[in-house]
């Protein structure tokens, strides 16, 4: 098996809180949440993140955001809730299995907090 913690959270080698799973996808709440609710959902399919996405990868794109609301609907987020993809080193990104994170549950502040200062 690669060496990738979500590919194994997957296959259940770790354990984790799942909220909603199917042929093609997982979801499971983060394990240091940032808001009241936030879980991720990933493909099953090791990809390690969105620049590394091809066309091949279209499909499980497609279903990973038309699973967010059903999700985020599914854990109570009637008033909204936020997408996040973190994508390579730069952009934030610390696990290498591409993952959309869902936030929500209480007022989150605006992105422009977001740069992280020295
Ligand atoms: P990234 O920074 O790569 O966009 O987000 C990775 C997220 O994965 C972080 O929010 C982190 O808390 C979460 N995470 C890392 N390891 C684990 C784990 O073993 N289990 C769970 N449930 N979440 C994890
Ligand atoms: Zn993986």
């Amino acid at each position: 098996m690669i060496d990738c913690i979500f590919c194994k959270i997957v296959a259940g080698a770790i354990p984790s809180k799942k909220v909603y799973e199917d042929d093609h996808l997982f979801a499971f709440h983060d394990i240091q949440p940032a808001a009241p609710v936030h879980v991720l959902i990933i493909p099953k399919a090791h990809v390690a993140s969105l620049a590394d996405c091809n066309a091949s990868h279209l499909e499980d794109l497609g279903r990973i955001l038309l699973a967010a609301p059903n999700i985020a609907a599914e854990l109570g987020l009637s008033d909204g809730f936020r997408t996040i993809i973190n994508t390579g080193k730069g952009g934030g990104q610390e696990v290498f299995h591409i993952h959309a994170h869902i936030l929500g549950g209480a007022p989150l502040r605006p992105l422009v907090d977001c740069v992280a200062l020295a």
